[in-house]
């Protein structure tokens, strides 16, 4: 019997997905986003998968060596490029390409000589997040330090992110997609500025390339479309079983603190799986599972390696009974609206403990 959470991935959903953004826009390049373990997912294992992309992009410089060293050979962009020459030295090692998105990056080009030069580099423009990027009238002499430079190889594309996409029609992704496409214009430069929500929804926005991460895995950006609206398939299921059940009367409590108290007698099973498998806390006493297609309330406080459910109208329900956390049945984005956050974040927060299995079963 099995006892532990696992996350199961469902590769061919993953490339279904893949195909999807192709779909929607036929005219672009795609930059798979697989930065933070591909969400959760398994980075060196997504990428393979996914090897209909044209790229890559990570974080880190981290991340990219170890994309690089399971033998991915598109191009892999670091998102938040480096910050020290000795990095920069690893980049072209292992001809990892780099987002410049401050000054200070730049001038570290003019401290190294490197014995590769850097190729399909990218110069990150402020547009309106005011997260990272050089502000608009600073890109005319970046460009040209980045084309003096001899560890550059090829042409600099221009890149932004927008700060709502999400929010279908917002003005203000006009306007940074503007800010961008004017630059792009004047410098004759690729662009890239779409992420899930905007290849969802903004078609104007697409570019050259494409930066999807969310939807690849089979999830809404919107808070008001499924996934399945979106022509979206599940790729992770994460689950777990009981491993004990409890019988309570009237007035016991369960859990750390006694947050629940049974206001009748009642069923309560055990499920292996707490916060430090990365199931949320802020799920006590409020989120839900599925055990055999039927929904049952999590009760009392997450624990850090179990939750109390309520099986009380389950009387089927027995130890070694697999406990869906999310998955097929039961959406990441509905868990994560009952934990009152976001799906990337439950999704990234897969802990090392959990086991993943692949499977290339029906997308
Ligand atoms: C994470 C990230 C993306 C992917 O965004 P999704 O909303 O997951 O599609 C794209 N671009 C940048 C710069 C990012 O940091």
């Amino acid at each position: 019997m099995q006892t532990y959470p696992v996350a199961t991935i469902n590769l061919s959903a993953l490339k279904h997905n893949l195909s999807r953004v192709k779909q929607l826009a036929p005219n672009s390049h795609v930059m798979s986003v697989i930065k933070a373990n591909a969400y959760g997912h398994g980075a060196v294992d997504v990428a393979h998968a996914l090897a209909e992309s044209d790229a890559f992009a990570v974080a880190r410089l981290a991340e990219g060596v170890q994309l690089r060293e399971s033998g991915i050979k598109q191009p892999i962009v670091i998102l938040e490029g480096v910050n020290t020459a000795s990095d920069m030295v690893i980049a072209s090692e292992h001809s990892l390409s780099l987002v410049f998105h401050n000054e200070l990056q730049i001038e570290l080009l003019t401290q190294v000589s490197l014995a590769k030069p850097l190729c399909f580099c990218w110069l990150m423009v402020e547009t309106g997040m005011h997260r990272l990027g050089l502000p608009v009238e600073k890109v005319d002499d970046a460009l040209i330090a980045l084309s003096a430079n001899e560890n550059i190889a090829d042409s600099v594309g221009l890149m932004s992110h927008f700060a709502n996409a999400d929010l279908i029609g917002d003005v203000r992704n006009k306007q940074q997609l503007e800010q961008l496409n004017q630059l792009a214009l004047k410098h004759g430069r690729p662009t890239s500025m779409a992420n899930s929500a905007a290849i969802l929804s903004y078609p104007e926005s697409h570019g050259h390339w494409l930066r999807p991460g969310l939807m690849l895995y089979g999830i809404s950006p919107f808070e008001d479309k499924t996934a399945p609206e979106l022509g979206l398939h599940t790729v992770m299921n994460f689950q777990s079983v009981i491993t004990a059940i409890q019988a309570l009367k009237v007035g016991d409590q369960v859990g750390y603190g006694g947050s629940w108290i049974a206001e009748s007698d009642m069923k309560v099973a055990i499920v292996s799986i707490g916060y430090a498998d990365g199931y949320s806390r802020q799920l006590s006493n409020s989120g839900m599972v599925l055990i055999q297609g039927k929904r049952a309330a999590v009760l009392g406080r997450v624990s850090m390696d179990m939750i109390a459910i309520d099986i009380s109208h389950l009387s089927y329900a027995t130890i070694g009974d697999k406990v869906t956390l999310w998955g097929d049945g039961l959406p990441v984005e509905y868990i994560a609206a009952q934990a009152n956050t976001i799906s990337y974040e439950l999704v990234c927060q897969v802990s090392q403990r959990v086991i993943r299995e692949y499977h290339n079963g029906q997308a």
